[in-house]
């Protein structure tokens, strides 16, 4: 077993249980991609088992910081039970399932969804990679499923030196899944979709905006970076007259298309817009269109605290137009999934452009990813996704 010894001072945070040691924390020791190593203090004392990632910024990812522990067949097993467990005793309304969710279930890097069926798992960090046999082989036995999809390919990767791969891992067959969430029907294709294939992460989400276009009574909806229109869908079963799915993915909204057809809703309620947000809220605001609900969920602007000063521009903008585009009592649901900027962030930013728009809200509720996507306490990196959800009142 080789054994990293950490810098002085920089042992505090394994201390405190956070997962992760950057490469300049490292003052000796080097193994291969993936490999087990045991990590030490300064002084020699063990600190944790850690895989050992020799391309990437984050050198080593812990996976455990008891010293009895040993990371073989039966830790990963135990692992993946735990995470099915915690899924367990969750009322989760739908056959979409995050089971397994990185650092906060204790296996850095490793993603898995279950759809239906059939499991779709990302193997993000190089140990994870390194066990992937053994944790396939885990999860089919835990779930007692049969099909396993590999989606190994986020930009992620190529930070660990590791090239993408995707394909089955184990069984085979057809990669487009219909899902049932809150009895909508919502197909995803593992293959080919985003992410592992669906935005699981915005399911309560999507519920609670289903909730608020019927209590409301919102007629006219615009639902921005639409995706393959899982709110629109939502919007269509909270009673809304017309909704406006915007995305700048041809496939995403013939998706939304079909899934408006899917689930019994006349097609003359749904316009499918093939178009950048930023122009369409202008045209919009030129127009003198107004709507009673508005989705923003853009893609990641900020993937690191250094992109943020940016990124937080490009909030700005577009919760300024649609501020300006919210009918008075008009209900605005705005995200970000960006880990460089923050909760607290996101509000100021959110509020400078309500400000710059002229116009005020109340805020009816916060939001963030749904319980199967879990953030650990010792980890707060693992929180990415938050959400406010405004009702435009007038200003002063
Ligand atoms: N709300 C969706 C997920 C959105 S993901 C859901 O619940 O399923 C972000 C989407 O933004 C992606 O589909 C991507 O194609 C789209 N996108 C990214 N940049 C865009 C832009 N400038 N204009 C329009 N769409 C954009």
């Amino acid at each position: 077993m080789k054994t990293i010894r950490i810098r002085e001072g920089k042992e505090r945070s394994l201390l405190k249980c956070h997962p992760w040691v950057f490469e300049s924390s490292i003052a000796s020791g080097k193994a291969d991609a993936g490999e087990t190593v045991r990590v030490v203090g300064p002084d020699g004392r063990f600190l944790a088992w850690a895989a050992y990632s020799p391309e990437s910024q984050i050198r080593l990812r812990v996976w455990s910081f008891d010293e009895d522990e040993r990371i073989d067949e039966a830790f990963f097993a135990r692992r993946i039970g735990q995470a099915l467990a915690w899924r367990a005793r969750l009322p989760i309304e739908s056959d979409g399932v995050r089971l397994v969710h990185g650092e906060a279930d204790g296996l850095p890097g490793l993603v898995v969804d279950r759809y239906g069926d059939t499991l779709c798992a990302q193997f993000g960090a190089a140990g994870v990679d390194r066990w992937k046999s053994v944790l396939a082989d885990a999860l089919i036995q835990a779930t007692g499923l049969t099909r396993l999809y590999e989606r190994s390919d986020a930009s992620s990767r190529e930070l660990e030196g590791l090239p993408a791969h995707t394909g089955w891992l184990r069984g085979s067959g057809a990669t487009e899944i219909t899902l049932r969430e809150q009895g909508w029907k919502l197909t995803a294709d593992i293959a080919l979709g985003h992410k592992t294939g669906y935005y699981l992460d915005q399911r309560d989400s999507r519920k609670l905006f289903a909730d608020t276009v019927r209590q409301w009574r919102c007629q006219r909806v615009l639902n921005c970076f639409s995706y393959t229109g899982g709110f629109s869908v939502a919007a269509l079963a909270g009673g809304a007259a017309h909704v406006i799915s915007v995305d700048s993915s041809a496939p995403a909204l013939l998706q939304a298309e079909r899934h408006v057809a899917l689930n019994g809703f006349a097609a003359s309620r749904h316009q499918a817009l093939d178009a950048d947000v930023n122009h369409t809220l202008r045209r919009l605001l030129a127009e003198g269109q107004t709507f009673d609900a508005i989705v923003l969920d853009p893609p990641k602007f900020a993937p690191t605290v250094r992109h943020a000063e940016r990124a937080a521009r490009a909030y700005k903008d577009i919760n300024r137009l649609a501020f300006k585009l919210l009918s008075p009592g008009g209900v605005l649901f705005t995200f970000s999934c960006s880990g460089g900027i923050s909760a607290d962030l996101f509000h100021k930013i959110v509020a400078g452009a309500g400000l710059d728009a002229g116009v005020d809200g109340m805020i009816y509720a916060r939001t963030s990813a749904a319980a199967d996507h879990p953030a650990s306490v010792t980890f707060p990196e693992g929180e990415y996704l938050k959400g406010l959800v405004i009702v435009r009142t007038p200003c002063g």
